[in-house]
């Protein structure tokens, strides 16, 4: 079996060995639960996409909710990306990463005057606008403080994405973006504003796609929409795509960056908007599979329903590390760092937290004894940036391979800096 995070991650002579670090030993030395990041993953991740806009005036913009550390941020940052951004936070972090304000874009469907204005003073490159009224308080901060606050109107295309419920967003019934019936009458509105000024056309259909006829369904209809609005004597210099493109974590074949790319170039050109600045938002495609999540067992209660039927294995990270398979139901491959001999059994990989919805992986055929250290693999995105604080638990150690050389980038977190900024009455 290819192993997703291949060729990163590889398993030789029964060691898992992400950069050819063998995994267990950094789950010993660093201790567990511990997110493990290649940075040659990503840099290759993004190096897809940067190399099939080769010769195009665009713009990657990695979209950091996927996974928000500063260690990430800087590598992206360093090799020439930009940034997708949901919020001041998010800002605030690519600063401290040493990005670059000019190269952010600012999406969001509920954005505050605050964020508002710390975008505009920091300079960023475009507001992502999501509303009319959006535009509108945009056009009141941005007069307020002496400037043009650079916008994309975000349009929901209504087109199926072919991915969970949870991460379509480009449909109709869902709260993202500007009707596309409305979004003509929205770009007159904008371009009346003085503090507004129109520089980009955006969509984001959803998460984890696998197929390229969503993507370039969305393209037609934003297309369209810029060559209505063009017509009405409004300018759009950028067409934004949105990010979404999917991984593989078990069996899924999704087209790889370079395919969906080039699709969307030429479609670019047989449209005849080949000369048009294209920006691309991808999360997860960059760091997913660039990731792993070790954990270590902690006991096992094999035969434990009534039919003895279940077996559980209870490891050490829980749904508060890694959120994906209790909040959508995700499957995530679940590997032994060090691979033992014996009868493999089927086993619920569960973590320790008080609900029935903390699992990581059910049905998974493992050999496996206490102590022994599990890897959960592309947990790279929305992995660590999802992670709570949930049952007091403090948050995972990361730590970033890149080559000979080891980072820790993250601290385990210690349990009382989580109740720090409490008061007592
Ligand atoms: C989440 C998000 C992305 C990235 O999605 P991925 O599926 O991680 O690639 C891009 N753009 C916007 C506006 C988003 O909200």
């Amino acid at each position: 079996m290819k192993l997703p995070g291949a060729p990163f991650l590889a398993r030789e002579a029964g060691e898992l060995r992400l950069e050819g670090h063998a995994l267990a030993e950094l789950a010993a030395r660093f201790g567990t639960p511990l997110f493990v990041y290649s940075r040659q993953a990503m840099l290759s991740a993004l190096r897809a996409y940067q190399r099939a806009l080769h010769g195009r005036r665009h713009l990657v913009c990695y979209a950091m909710k996927a996974n928000s550390s500063l260690a990430v941020l800087q590598t992206f940052a360093q090799a020439g990306a930009g940034f997708d951004i949901v919020s001041g936070g998010e800002l605030a972090r690519v600063l401290a990463a040493g990005g670059e304000a000019s190269r952010v874009v600012f999406s969001g469907v509920g954005k505050t005057r605050a964020e508002m204005r710390q975008a505009l003073q920091a300079g960023v490159r475009c507001f992502n606008a999501e509303s009319v009224p959006e535009l509108d308080t945009l056009n009141e901060e941005a007069l307020a403080l002496g400037c043009r606050a650079p916008v994309s109107l975000r349009v929901n295309p209504d087109v199926d994405a072919g991915t969970h419920p949870y991460i379509s967003t480009g449909l109709k019934g869902n709260k993202f973006g500007i009707a596309h019936a409305q979004a003509l009458g929205a770009y007159r509105h904008a371009a009346a504003l003085p503090g507004l000024h129109v520089v980009g056309i955006d969509c984001h259909i959803g998460s984890q796609i696998t197929q390229l006829s969503p993507y370039l369904d969305a393209l037609d209809r934003l297309l369209d929409l810029v060559e209505a609005v063009e017509a009405a004597g409004i300018p759009i210099h950028h067409v934004d795509v949105g990010g979404g493109l999917g991984i593989t974590y078990t069996d899924e074949t999704p087209p790889d960056a370079g395919t969906l790319v080039r699709a969307l170039l030429q479609r670019l050109d047989e449209r005849g908007h080949g000369q048009r600045e294209v920006l691309f938002e991808p999360g997860r495609s960059l760091v997913g599979n660039a990731g792993v999540l070790l954990t270590e067992v902690l006991v096992l209660k094999p035969g434990f329903t009534e039919d003895g039927g279940k077996n559980f294995c209870i490891v050490d990270a829980a749904m508060n590390d890694l959120v994906r398979p209790a909040m959508y139901e995700a499957y995530m491959a679940i590997e032994p760092c060090s691979q033992r001999s014996g009868p493999a059994e089927s086993w619920d990989v569960v973590g320790p937290v008080c609900e029935s919805g903390d699992w990581l992986g059910r049905d998974r055929r493992l050999a496996v004894a206490p102590g022994d250290k599990l890897a959960v693999l592309s947990a790279g995105a929305y992995g660590m940036a999802m992670a709570s604080n949930y049952n007091t638990r403090p948050r995972a150690a990361e730590v970033m391979v890149d080559g000979p050389r080891v980072h820790l980038i993250r601290e385990r977190e210690e349990a009382r800096a989580l109740f720090a900024g409490e008061r007592l009455l």
